[in-house]
């Protein structure tokens, strides 16, 4: 395994699962993130709270768009392999803010495989998204499906960073993986996502926003379950000049009336629903086909969607503590 990870995006939801994960196997971790407000930075350093202490851990606090500033951290650390979490993510602010959303997504994707490309770093792993697939009528979504008809500006980023990613792979012969991520939930999930902000509204008594007629679904994978599929996609490309793209769900699609029943068993608390017309940019349904992350990786979904939530819920509720 290689032993200097990059984790772009560390101090996120995923991120921050990430390099724990990476430093109980003994990796020395670069952590770079810019503490966006996209949601409150202060959340965010509470995530690598623990990781800090750790001494195989650094924190590279950088913009991946300032390529002088991100050159730097190039250039002054040891890096290995590099993991691409970092994002604009959410569909519905990057119809407001699309600029934004391809400054980060896009032209920060490209400073990083430009930087890799310099400084000879072959491996790398990008955080793509099952927001490719757009309005797509077959279900479940396998990697093979035609993804050229993006529904937000935040797909068309991540689509966009699929292709930089080849680019990368044919012409410098870098080993990469694209992992399409479906919902995924869990402690320190954003607190953007339906997840969190149903739980926030449940708490103080609010009515929950239902878009559509509560019909629609999501692939909800648990944090832990993606966690594994980074850890062997990292060993993936470690050992083969590859260029990938994976799925990573759970392979079982949940009704939103059936995540905020569970929503209600874990928090033991009843909802009121507030029934709306269906958001621009939302997918009526996601569902991955995973068998090519089963083939490549031995991936394996452990975590069944109540047992999710109610980790979710111990979280949620001592967060503040
Ligand atoms: P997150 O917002 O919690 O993490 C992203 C991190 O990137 C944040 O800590 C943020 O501060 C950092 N960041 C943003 N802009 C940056 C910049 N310009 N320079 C440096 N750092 C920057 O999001 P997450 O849910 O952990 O998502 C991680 C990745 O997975 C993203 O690429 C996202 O698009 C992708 N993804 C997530 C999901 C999901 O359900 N959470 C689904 C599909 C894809």
């Amino acid at each position: 395994m290689p032993e200097n990870i990059l984790v772009t995006g560390g101090a996120g939801f995923i991120g921050s699962h990430l390099c724990e994960a990476l430093l109980a196997q003994g990796h020395k971790v670069l952590c770079l993130d810019n503490f966006c407000d996209f949601y409150d930075p202060q959340i965010k350093m509470t995530n690598i709270s623990e990781c800090r202490k750790q001494p195989n851990f650094s924190l590279i606090e950088c913009d991946i768009t300032d390529l002088d500033e991100l050159s730097k951290a190039f250039s002054y650390y040891k890096i290995d392999l590099v993991v691409h979490l970092a994002a604009m993510a959410g569909v519905r602010p990057s119809i407001q803010n699309p600029e934004l959303y391809e400054k980060v997504n896009v032209a920060g994707t490209l400073n990083l495989l430009q930087l890799c490309k310099i400084h000879g770093i072959g491996r790398f792993i990008f955080a793509s998204s099952s927001s490719v697939y757009g309005n797509n009528a077959k279900l479940p979504f396998s990697e093979s499906d035609n993804v050229d008809n993006p529904i937000s500006p935040y797909a068309a980023t991540k689509k966009a960073g699929e292709l930089l990613c080849h680019t990368y792979h044919y012409l410098d012969k870098m080993s990469i993986i694209c992992l399409r991520f479906f919902t995924v939930y869990g402690p320190r999930q954003r607190p953007d996502l339906a997840i969190c902000k149903f739980a926030s509204l449940l708490e103080s008594g609010e009515a929950l926003p239902v878009f559509g007629d509560g019909t629609s679904s999501r692939d909800y994978t648990y944090i832990g379950d993606i966690i594994q599929g980074v850890m062997r996609s990292i060993q993936y490309v470690q050992d083969h000049l590859c260029y990938e793209i994976i799925n990573l769900g759970n392979d079982r699609g949940i009704g939103l009336l059936d995540m905020i029943l569970n929503l209600e068993q874990v928090f033991h608390k009843e909802a009121r629903l507030d029934f709306r017309v269906p958001q621009d940019g939302d997918l009526p349904h996601t569902l991955a086909d995973i068998s090519i992350a089963r083939r490549l990786l031995g991936y394996q979904p452990r975590t069944s969607f109540a047992q999710g939530m109610q980790s979710f819920a111990e979280w949620w509720k001592c967060r503040l503590s």
